[in-house]
């Protein structure tokens, strides 16, 4: 077993009367790729909104490479270094494809969009450069300075992969990223995401789609009202007679 990274302990959270997450335990190891399934209304992007501090859990703590992340705003946790990609695209409609992946990298630098005049104009040349490189990377190097808001929805869960991408996250996380995408498209981006695992990069990924998560998982959680009620290997989770039961079989819409 390599380095543990990210650990989610007793993990509880209520909507009102609803136990969304009931006691999530979670421990996912460096550089892999972590999948969690499970039935929609299962607590899945509500656990990576705990993680990302958009949410406060009732109780539990998450920790990432030593650092409680519980209690933190979610800017504290981008310095960090946890990027992700949320279920509903947030991507800025009306600028353009470059612009969209150039400003979570200026905005990291001091955790404001303010710049110094002449560090402003050096950095931003660097940004741009990279910009480019990751729009190429994630196969949109055509649409440059096309408006955001023109693309497909599976063209905007791409940029919003570049626009994580440029923040060089060492914990990525991933809702649901190929929601929406063609096919093609969709193994284009388990391609990327491949391609990435290489630079050692953590990932927990959210995923309906079968056939990504056995072409990228590592490990498999499986989420069913709120609690985990399997993990392992991709292969054994998947023939788990209780996953089955709950999420392979009626429960999966
Ligand atoms: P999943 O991503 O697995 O489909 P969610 O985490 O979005 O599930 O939601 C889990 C449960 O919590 C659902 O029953 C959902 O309706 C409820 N829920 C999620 N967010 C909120 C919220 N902000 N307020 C009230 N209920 C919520
Ligand atoms: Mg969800």
């Amino acid at each position: 077993m390599g380095n543990l990274v990210l650990h989610l302990d007793s993990i509880q959270k209520s909507f009102g009367g609803l136990r969304a997450l009931v006691n999530v335990n979670l421990h996912v190891e460096e550089g892999k790729t972590h999948a969690i399934i499970g039935p929609n209304g299962a607590g899945k992007s509500t656990l990576l909104n705990v993680c990302v501090g958009r949410l406060k859990p009732d109780s539990g703590t998450v920790t990432f490479d030593r650092q409680e992340l519980t209690g933190k705003k979610p800017h504290e946790i981008a310095q960090i270094g946890v990027a992700r990609v949320f279920q509903t695209p947030e991507i800025f409609q009306d600028l353009s494809l470059l612009e969209n992946v150039m400003i979570p990298a200026l905005a990291k630098r001091d955790g404001s969009f303010r710049l110094s005049f002449y560090q402003g104009i050096r950095n931003q040349n660097e940004i741009r450069d990279e910009a480019e490189q990751i729009l190429e990377d994630v196969g949109l190097q055509e649409h440059l300075d096309q408006n955001a808001g023109s693309l497909s929805r599976g063209d905007k869960r791409r940029l919003e992969l570049g626009m994580c991408l440029i923040l060089h996250p060492r914990l990525l996380l991933l809702d649901e990223p190929t929601a929406g995408m063609s096919r093609h498209d969709t193994n284009r981006t388990i391609d990327l995401l491949k391609q990435i695992k290489e630079g050692g990069m953590t990932k927990i990924i959210i995923e309906h789609d079968m056939h990504v998560v056995f072409s990228l998982a590592d490990k498999v959680s499986v989420l069913a009202r709120g609690k985990i009620i399997a993990s392992g290997l991709p292969g054994d989770v998947r023939e788990d007679p209780v996953v089955k039961e709950a999420y392979l079989g009626g429960a999966h819409e």
